[in-house]
């Protein structure tokens, strides 16, 4: 077999938000139930953020087997699942649906995926200070995973806009539940992020500054900060070597781009779907193929 076979009892896993057609999802999720004879199908679907509740109604009145969710949906969906999972809730953000017969459970797999993706390229982290940029869905997700796994110090900078109060308060859950030192400063001040950087030894962009539509930009605009030890890396996956990997790339830091986070945390929705686990090397032929 060569393609998928749709028939009368194929179920649905859809992929919300917006952009959604740079994704490498469907590539990922399709080629591997192929491969495994799964009687699923992944479409990508544009939902932008006041469209929120009807694509979660949609879900049910499909009954599709579930979804991924990316930017800018992650935190809107929470108040529409049934359920969320412990690191979901912490997170405060979904990235993954599992639709049990009629029940929508949220789960996150980015920080998951993002440490396993240190894990592969054997960047330490567990008593490492880390600074995040942003604090939207895969930013906390990070800072939530990086917590448990023995991260000691995690500083988000964010845009002081309308998410900063809902951000802080996460960061406050973050010290109290899970005993790591995380802080939440303004991105706006550069001396401060700057300082953070110095005394760090991995520095996470989460924006999305530095995705196609913005492929030329970073927001750090002082590389002065950047250190031998520092390990740069970008969620971004496309363009998979972003102006801030360049950047860093140039003083001779360590980098790692977002591709490996993409494959992995993948990896670990298909398991909550299909109760299954994707071959690392199909995931990879898969994503390649794509390219
Ligand atoms: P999100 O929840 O919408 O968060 C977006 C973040 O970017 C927020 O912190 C937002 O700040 C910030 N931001 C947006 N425009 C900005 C600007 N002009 N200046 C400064 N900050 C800005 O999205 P997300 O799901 O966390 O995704 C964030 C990035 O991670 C995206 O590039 C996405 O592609 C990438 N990602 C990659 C993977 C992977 O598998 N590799 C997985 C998940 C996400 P405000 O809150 O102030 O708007």
């Amino acid at each position: 077999m060569t393609s998928l076979s749709i028939s009368g009892k194929t179920r649905l896993i859809a992929l919300l938000g917006s952009p959604v057609s740079h994704s490498r999802s469907p590539a990922l999720q399709n080629g591997a139930f192929l491969a495994l004879g799964l009687d699923y199908v992944y479409l990508a679907f544009d939902i932008p953020l006041e469209r929120v509740t009807d694509a979660i109604q949609a879900l049910r009145v499909l009954n599709a087997r579930g979804a991924n969710v990316t930017m800018p949906l992650k935190q809107a969906v929470c108040e529409h699942l049934d359920r969320l999972s412990p690191t979901a809730a912490l997170a405060g953000a979904v990235n993954t649906i599992v639709n049990d017969d009629g029940v929508l459970a949220g789960h996150m797999t980015d920080g998951a995926g993002y440490l396993m993706s240190l894990d592969e390229c054997r960047v330490p982290y567990i008593g490492k200070t880390m600074t995040i940029l942003g604090a939207g869905g895969a930013a906390t997700a990070v800072a939530v995973e990086a917590a448990m796994r023995g991260v000691r110090s995690v500083h988000l900078f964010n845009r002081r806009d309308a998410f900063f109060e809902a951000a802080q308060v996460r960061v406050m859950q973050l010290r109290e539940r899970l005993g790591c030192d995380a802080q939440l400063h303004d991105l706006d001040d550069a001396n401060d992020l700057a300082a953070s950087i110095k005394t760090s030894d991995i520095l996470v962009n989460a924006t999305s500054i530095g995705m196609e539509a913005t492929r030329d930009q970073c927001l750090i605009q002082d590389p002065g900060c950047f250190h031998a030890a520092l390990t740069v890396s970008d969620l971004i996956y496309v363009p998979a070597e972003t102006a801030l990997l360049k950047m860093a790339r140039a003083r001779g830091c360590r980098t790692v781009d977002g591709t490996g986070m993409q494959r992995l945390q993948g990896m670990l929705s298909f398991q909550l779907w299909t109760g299954q686990d994707l071959p690392a090397d199909l995931a990879r032929q898969s994503l390649a193929v794509s390219e």
